[in-house]
């Protein structure tokens, strides 16, 4: 198959921002594209594939590895989903024990050296818990596994904060390996001019937003059902700005190296657009 290669992208950005809602929503539009996709959940909580199987109990890799011993088949860790994406959850240790990202790292080699990444697949998606890139959550960036990452971001200061910080990490990454930012995806929050500051934001860093995912009301009507927009309201508005978001990405070929801003510049950006009071003032207290 020429021209046929593996895109392997990592989805981060700060907890609770919508990274698995959004990876889930846009591997599905991307699916209907007929790609064929493998969607990795690379957090603790595992549920980065609940909407993907329709609440499905996906026992994750370090569990059946607990459970079962190494010897296990791609079946035990690999369940297919909506239009058949295929989902796998990491897992993490037991709760203060050992390295959260660690799961991570298992699972990769796992899915390794059980053949799971097939010549006919176009994407792999890892979604990546964690404000910072370290240690194990670095693991999808660092092996130059995922060399194009997309940062899920909104326009409140602490989710800013949290994607600049990521940048660093990247950034770090990048110097040896071929991991590049493919751009910032803004999940609204409903906040004044978000997405002027969101593309000022992106600039800045020397990338671009990719898309402007509108909040709405829908994204938890599905969720209660268990289901993406996509698979449960195809027709709404929100399950086309998905579809937009995956057309985005299967096009993009704007790739950097960011360069992450200091705080006093991020402070700047986030005064202009009004989201902070003058600086000053915040210290008269
Ligand atoms: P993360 O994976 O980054 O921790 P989640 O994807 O679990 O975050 O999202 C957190 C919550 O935010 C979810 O319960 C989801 O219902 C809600 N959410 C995410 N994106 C949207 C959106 N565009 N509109 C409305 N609610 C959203
Ligand atoms: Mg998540």
């Amino acid at each position: 198959m020429e021209g046929h290669a593996l895109r392997q992208i990592a989805i981060y950005g700060k907890g609770g921002i919508g990274k698995s809602t959004t990876t889930q929503n846009l591997t599905a539009g991307l699916s209907e594209l007929g790609k064929k996709i493998m969607v990795v959940g690379c957090d603790p909580k595992a549920d980065s594939t609940r909407l993907l199987l329709n609440g499905l109990a996906q026992k994750t890799v370090l569990d059946t590895l607990r459970e079962e011993g190494e010897d296990i088949d791609l079946e035990d860790i690999m369940k297919i989903g909506f239009n058949g994406i295929r989902c796998v959850e990491s897992g993490g240790p037991e709760p203060g024990v050992g390295c959260a990202g660690r799961g991570i790292i298992t699972s990769i080699g796992m899915l390794e050296s059980l053949d799971a990444y097939t010549e006919d697949l176009d994407y792999v998606f890892y979604d990546v818990l964690g404000d910072v890139v370290c240690g194990g959550f670095a693991m999808p960036i660092r092996e130059g596994k995922a060399k194009e990452i997309y940062i899920v971001a909104s326009g409140e200061m602490m989710a800013l904060y949290a994607a600049n910080n990521i940048c660093k990490g990247i950034k770090k990454y990048a110097r040896r390996g071929g991991v590049r930012l493919g751009g910032i995806i803004c999940n609204s929050r409903n906040v004044d001019r978000e997405v002027e500051l969101l593309r000022a934001f992106s600039a800045e860093l020397g990338s671009q937003l990719i898309h402007f995912v509108p909040r709405n009301n829908v994204v938890q009507r599905a969720e209660i059902r268990k289901r993406t927009v996509i698979d449960y309201d195809p027709k709404h508005s929100q399950a086309e700005e998905y579809r937009q978001l995956a057309q985005r990405i299967e096009e993009n070929e704007m790739f950097v190296i960011p360069k992450p801003m200091t705080q006093e510049r991020l402070e700047e950006i986030l005064v202009e657009y009004g989201l902070m009071d003058d600086l000053e003032d915040n210290y008269e207290i």
